[in-house]
């Protein structure tokens, strides 16, 4: 059964701060996404009047051609439907350019950096979780140098591209890829396709030495279309594997309405895996471990009633912003961490062996440091006051202009060492060895805030729309026919 949460219900309030706990308390999510999580990236919706898709429509007057149509491998066949693609990417990638990243990426980058997160699974090609900060699948960093059995570096792979990256184009002939430059896009954006330097310097020496003249390929898109082999089918289904072996103990799926085949295999295969981690008596502390988390504005359908656990209904970025709010509340010590290597960052901080942080109220930080072995934090009336707010940390989250950059690898050392800290009875937690590896979330301060928030459905972009059953069964008979075939024609 799959428990609805609403975010106005009341009655649902203890439930979502309780899952808040289980992601804290998590140590290897997965996160599977789709379109819906770009939704406030300020990505301009190109189904209204002024968006990508009128523009479209404004050069291409009588072309029908709906979502789906164009992300579908047959475009390749019709000289039209392949212009009016790369019309429609090119225009799309400026856009992305132009835009940032969510709340919503930033909070995987932050799952990453805090070490909960296992991996990142996106059906979005907009690349927007590579400039949060996780290595994607596709990014030319993620190929493997040298000889060896993966392309790419498995183990460094934060973010699974399922359907490639916007951001890359691949010759059509003989497979080399390249970063998409703005001089390609300018090109996409005319309708055609750039020659393949790779193919050209061949053809070239060929032709040089009297040769058999070859033909010079064309740069798509590196993004998967529908009926299309992923070029990394064999490594992400080796990262598959491999994650599905590390027993994951939560999955959270965000923004997608979950209609895609391939994808609901992947959710199916983590869902079970996940639930088999869970503890066996449910009536334990760790109740929340071992679930699956839906959050998305459209319900699951009765497909999933025996696999997701929560559908949390409404967008993903005030979801993302509760359980940091909530993750804040309930576990301060695993926040003051990232304070103190602000602090470091600043230089404000002594690092004989134990690290101090020097707050902006100095001295009641180290009036209150000498007593709170046993008291909570005092004023000087005597009255309780509640523990400061973590400035270091708010700055952080909000105003990352104003964030130091990311401390140097020498300054992290002090990380394994103690650190005093204002007291107050929760806050004394932290009094705690600070864990290995978290000078990681000092990548936190990469963080930025999207300029614009928008209304928007990714909808068609993300291949989202449901297969249709004649398409499905020509998939498989062209299961492992070479790309560049269709596109050569
Ligand atoms: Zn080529």
């Amino acid at each position: 059964m799959t428990v609805t949460l609403d975010f106005g219900s009341p009655s649902t309030k203890r439930t979502l701060s309780d899952l808040s706990l289980a992601v804290a308390k998590s140590k290897k999510i997965v996160v599977v996404t789709g379109a819906g999580i770009s939704c406030s990236s300020g990505i301009p919706d190109f189904r209204s009047s002024d968006g990508l898709y009128a523009l479209v429509k404004e050069r291409y007057p009588d072309v029908v051609l709906k979502g789906r149509d164009l992300f579908d491998a047959s475009l390749f066949r019709d000289p039209t439907s392949t212009a009016v693609f790369y019309t429609f990417i090119g225009q799309l990638k400026q856009s992305i350019d132009a835009a940032v990243p969510g709340p919503t990426h930033r909070f995987i980058q932050l799952l990453d950096a805090k070490k909960k997160l296992l991996r990142s699974y996106t059906q979005n090609i907009d690349g927007f979780e590579a400039r949060a900060g996780l290595l994607g699948s596709a990014s030319g960093e993620a190929k493997a140098s040298g000889k060896g059995k993966a392309k790419i570096r498995t183990k460094e792979v934060k973010s699974v591209q399922l359907h490639g990256d916007i951001h890359r184009v691949r010759c059509t002939s003989c497979s080399a890829e390249y970063p998409c430059t703005e001089e390609h896009v300018r090109v996409f954006v005319e309708g055609m396709a750039p020659d393949c330097p790779e193919c050209a310097q061949r053809a070239e020496a060929r032709a040089a030495r009297s040769a058999r003249a070859i033909k010079v390929g064309t740069l798509r898109p590196a993004i998967v279309l529908y009926d299309e082999p992923h070029p990394l089918g064999d490594d992400i289904g080796s990262i598959q594997t491999a994650d599905l072996s590390r027993k994951p103990d939560m999955l959270i799926i965000m923004g997608t309405s979950l209609k895609v085949h391939g994808l609901k295999k992947l959710v199916k295969e983590f869902a079970r895996s996940v639930h088999a981690a869970a503890p066996p008596s449910p009536a334990k502390a760790k109740s929340f471990a071992g679930k699956v988390v839906f959050v998305n504005r459209t319900p699951p359908s009765s497909e999933w009633a025996g696999i997701i656990d929560y559908h949390v209904c409404g967008d993903t970025d005030p979801w993302v912003e509760r359980v940091i709010e909530d993750w804040k509340k309930m576990r301060p010590a695993d926040w003051e961490i990232q304070q103190t290597l602000v602090a470091t960052a600043d230089g404000d901080v002594s690092m004989n062996g134990n690290l101090k942080v020097v707050a902006a109220n100095k001295t009641k930080g180290k009036n209150a440091a000498k007593d709170n072995k046993k008291k909570p934090r005092q004023d000087e009336d005597g009255e309780n006051v509640p523990p400061p707010p973590p400035p270091v940390l708010d700055a952080v989250m909000s105003t990352p202009e104003k964030a130091p950059p990311p401390t140097s690898p020498g300054k992290r050392r002090p990380t394994n060492s103690h650190y005093s800290v204002e007291s107050s009875p929760s806050k004394r937690r932290t009094l705690s060895p600070i864990k290995k590896g978290l000078e990681d979330s000092a990548r936190g301060l990469l963080f930025s805030k999207p300029d614009e928030e928008m209304d928007f459905d990714l909808n068609d972009l993300s291949m989202h729309s449901p297969p249709k059953p004649k398409a499905v069964r020509r998939s498989r008979s062209r299961v492992g026919r070479p790309v560049g075939v269709a596109a050569a024609a």
